[in-house]
């Protein structure tokens, strides 16, 4: 067997490489607005709350609740293949916006809406970062 395919890593650019290379550095950083200092991801110009574009990075320590998950059992990209099924998770950060991780060191059995979760970092490019979902 010539081994599994290799994963995709995306290509990053404009604010969401920003924001790929603060998180490749080994720390969560979100946006936070200067005028009402709401907190947002994505990374976009102005904020959804004021319109401001005063905005910052701020580091995040990951931590959060579990707001949504499905698990994946096909897929038509053959660098998944070997780790199917995998179950993604929706993150609701202590600051407020959403973040997509995937599960580790948890089972579907063991996931619950609102169970407190850790965001960890994996850098696969100086510019990219995977994100896993673990227990707090
Ligand atoms: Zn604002």
């Amino acid at each position: 067997m010539a081994g599994s395919p290799r994963k995709y890593v995306p290509e990053t650019e404009g604010l969401n490489q920003e924001f790929f290379l603060r998180a490749a550095g080994g720390t969560l950083h979100l946006q936070r607005c200067d005028e009402c200092g709401t907190y947002r991801h994505p990374p976009r110009y102005y904020c959804q709350h004021c319109f401001s574009g005063a905005w910052h990075w701020e580091p995040s320590a990951g931590l959060g609740r579990v707001a949504s998950w499905v698990t994946t059992h096909f897929t038509i990209d053959r660098g998944w293949v070997d780790d199917l099924p995998y179950t993604t998770i929706v993150v609701e950060l202590e600051e407020g916006p959403r973040l997509l991780g995937a599960m580790r060191n948890l089972s579907v059995e063991q996931l619950e809406l609102g169970m407190k979760v850790k965001v960890v970092g994996e850098t696969k490019r100086d510019d990219f970062v995977f994100f896993w979902v673990e227990p707090q």
